[in-house]
């Protein structure tokens, strides 16, 4: 590896390493004894969350445990052999499950429509039951700060909810806790630690599908977006940790806030949108920030 890319990966694993320590710190995704499953799926943010979670746990002040599980989905052509070969050489403690889903969503789902909604929910079943059945207290997903942005603004134009991700969310039947560290970390940056560690990603299109429409659709919208307001990813990150209930119309919240707005709404004084224009103001190459 070239000297300036040596550079460049020790940066951005310091900048990734604190935007996933400060989600784990803010939400309380860790505790002391928890036996993590990390859903591998060998794509490259599934890969950077495995590793930066193992250089938090090497350096946590308590102990827990970390289980990588890879599902083997029976997609035609798959080859998970680059991703067993990176475990073991790695030394992660791993477990490869086989279940062949593939086949019953191509039973069940009509002609023309996408595979993913029941494809993922298949996932989510046997991923869940695994945890269980490995003895694991919660599942890490690999989500990151602009899957949690696309979400909002599907939800927003699609579903009439003003509703983003959770970073740590208790399944409906109590059985399983997902968390998802990686959710105040930018998708570019993961994207660049990926390449330089050069990480054996499994390519998505095994299923030859269909990836969702719409999510690739309000991707480009948020690209266009930036290019005349480059900190829009980052203020709409910074606006999930900053409500104003009273200015929304949910009634029963503004009910419950005493029915009137108060305080100034003061986009300039939010923390991370400041960090954001201090670095760009710095120039060079932009450098993300850190709660991006
Ligand atoms: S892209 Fe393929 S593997 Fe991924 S969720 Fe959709 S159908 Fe399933």
């Amino acid at each position: 590896m070239q000297p300036q890319h040596v550079a460049e990966l020790k940066t951005l694993e310091h900048q990734l390493g604190r935007a996933l320590g400060r989600c784990i710190a803010e939400f309380g995704l860790i505790e002391p004894n928890d036996r993590i499953m990390v859903c591998l799926s060998g794509g490259k943010d599934s890969y950077t969350l495995l590793t930066l979670l193992e250089q938090f746990r090497r350096h946590a002040p308590f102990e827990f445990e970390l289980l990588a599980v890879h599902l083997d989905q029976g997609q035609p052509g798959y080859d998970g052999e680059p991703l067993r070969a990176w475990l073991e050489e790695q030394r992660y403690p791993h477990r490869i499950l086989r279940e062949d889903t593939y086949s019953v969503v191509v039973d069940k789902v009509e002609p023309g429509k996408t595979y993913c909604s029941l494809c993922s929910r298949l996932r989510r079943g046997v991923l869940y039951n695994a945890a269980e059945a490995l003895g694991c207290t919660k599942i890490a997903l690999g989500h990151h700060r602009d899957d949690a942005i696309e979400t909002l603004l599907l939800n927003l134009v699609y579903n009439g909810a003003m509703a983003s991700m959770p970073a740590k969310l208790v399944s409906r039947d109590k059985r399983n806790v997902v968390i998802r560290p990686l959710l105040l970390a930018a998708e570019a940056n993961i994207a660049r630690y990926a390449e330089l560690r050069a990480f054996p990603i499994l390519p998505c299109n095994l299923c030859g599908s269909q990836e969702q429409l719409k999510r690739k659709q309000v991707k480009a919208l948020l690209n266009d977006l930036e290019r005349f307001a480059p900190l829009a990813r980052a203020s709409m990150l910074s606006a999930m940790g900053n409500l104003k209930p009273a200015h929304l119309l949910d009634r029963d919240l503004v009910r419950a806030l005493g029915g009137v707005a108060t305080g100034d709404l003061g986009a300039e004084g939010l923390e991370p949108v400041r960090e954001a224009k201090a670095e760009l103001a710095i120039g060079g190459r932009r450098r993300l920030p850190l709660m991006s």
